[in-house]
């Protein structure tokens, strides 16, 4: 079966390509296509907006995801606004530098990456799925790899490093969007 992706970020498609190839063909979303203005206030409402959107046009089952990242220390921010934390096109770094910032003298540094999956099956019916992973936010931000907050994560299942400092695989076995999308995996083994 051929999958339909609502993200038009490389990095995740590359991502979801790997965790799918599997189980289906993975059509990723052309440059051209519109981005969609995501003015839900939860993740849910957010991927199913660009699933939506997306499924609207090409009429195939389509997949979209939405991810947050919730610091404890401020009362759950970024959250849903994670993309948009250092106001309206921040870059990564931008992003970074600023929750770094936030929490310059913070000895608590708990954060959660959670991901929110909404799947629209052949028959428009809409299925969602979630993902999360407890870490903590470095002091300064480390490694080349990944992308967005990658630098300054660091899970507490892995051996310390950030998930920037992990290869693809190593963050794919235990990322949010991975964990979401292995509750997906095993909802298409059902649908076979
Ligand atoms: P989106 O809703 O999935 O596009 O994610 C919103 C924002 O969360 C992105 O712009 C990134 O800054 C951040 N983000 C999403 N997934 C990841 C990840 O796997 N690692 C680090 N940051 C991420």
């Amino acid at each position: 079966m051929t999958i339909q992706l609502a993200t038009k970020n490389a990095h995740k498609a590359e991502e979801l390509t790997k965790l799918l190839a599997k189980y289906a063909d993975v059509q990723s979303l052309p440059d051209t296509f519109p981005d969609t203005e995501e003015t839900g206030t939860t993740l849910e409402e957010n991927a199913r907006l660009k699933a939506r959107a997306v499924y609207a046009e090409f009429k195939l089952p389509t997949f979209a995801d939405d991810t947050g990242l919730e610091v404890a220390a401020l009362n759950g921010a970024p959250g849903v606004y994670a993309a948009r934390y250092a106001g309206p096109g921040a870059s990564y770094e931008d992003n970074c530098k600023k929750l770094v910032k936030e929490l310059k003298d913070q000895t608590d540094r708990r954060a959660s990456f959670i991901t929110t999956i909404c799947y629209i099956d052949a028959t428009g019916t809409e299925h969602f799925f979630r993902g999360e992973i407890k870490g903590i936010i470095a002091f300064e931000a480390r490694g080349k790899n990944g992308f967005g907050y990658d630098p300054i994560f660091i899970p507490v299942d892995g051996d310390g490093s950030t998930f920037a400092e992990m290869s693809a695989s190593d963050k794919n076995t235990l990322s949010h969007r991975a964990r979401a999308t292995a509750k997906f995996v095993e909802y298409l083994k059902t649908q076979r």
